[in-house]
């Protein structure tokens, strides 16, 4: 156990400490382009956040730059005079965006609503200066259709990727993703029956003081070794220190 936590551990510190570059959330160069400039859209990362719920992430952090296309611009001033109406057809029109879009779209739309009233237009503000992780989650839960899991790996994804400094990492979690999920029961870290709390718990008494750092190494092994099926052992740099429990 000592010797998984301290690999994990490891590759997560590694791949924090990695420099800067463009995160490809959707793999759409333009689109990935258009959702990493914080400074321009930091609106646009929060609705890509929100749309990142039941439906393929890649799809859903398309949206807001399908969006942006539609518009031929993205500026809040613009956004702040959509109406929900409007929206909706943004959402459908020709072709669906999202699984859901209507309630998509009145998600969108209180968001908008709420970086109005709460930021002054300026989204930026939930992360500026430098606040605690748990001011950071915090506000996004306050985002109407934002829960934990979402607002978590958006303090993740902030802190991680896009390297928005905080004054600590303390309430960032670990994803309860599929990779990692798997990845966790086979090194043994958690039981086969695990529910995402323990997931989550787990992963808080490994790593207090930021738990969300073993995401990025559980769901790398869980993506390209620790595949469903029969695992690739032998190729995994867990396999020494791994009971392989399936
Ligand atoms: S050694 Fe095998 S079972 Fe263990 S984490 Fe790697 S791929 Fe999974």
């Amino acid at each position: 156990m000592k010797k998984i936590r301290k690999i994990l551990i490891e590759k997560g510190r590694e791949h924090f400490r990695k420099r800067k570059r463009i995160y490809p959330f959707t793999k759409v160069a333009a689109a990935d382009r258009f959702l990493n400039n914080l400074d321009k859209y930091p609106h646009a990362f929060v609705l890509a956040c929100l749309a990142d719920q039941q439906m393929k992430a890649e799809k859903a952090w398309l949206i807001p730059y399908e969006i942006y296309k539609k518009l031929g611009g993205f500026s809040f001033r613009r956004l702040k005079r959509l109406t929900i109406g409007e929206i909706n057809r943004l959402m459908t029109k020709p072709d669906k965006l999202h699984h859901y879009p209507k309630k998509m779209s009145k998600y969108i739309y209180a968001a908008i609503k709420h970086i109005s009233e709460k930021y002054n237009g300026d989204a930026s503000l939930i992360w500026r200066n430098r606040p605690s992780s748990a001011q950071i989650v915090l506000r996004f839960i306050l985002f109407r259709g934002m829960g934990i899991k979402i607002a978590t790996m958006a303090a993740n994804i902030l802190a991680r990727d896009l390297k928005v400094p905080m004054r600590d990492h303390y309430s960032i979690d670990i994803s309860p993703d599929r990779h990692v999920k798997r990845t966790f029961k086979r090194l043994g870290l958690i039981t086969p029956q695990a529910t995402n709390e323990e997931l989550i718990y787990c992963a808080r008494a490994l790593h207090p003081e930021f738990p969300g750092l073993l995401d990025y190494p559980a769901y790398t092994i869980g993506k390209n070794w620790c595949r469903p099926g029969k695992p690739l052992c032998d190729e995994c740099h867990m396999t020494n220190a791994c009971p392989k429990i399936y």
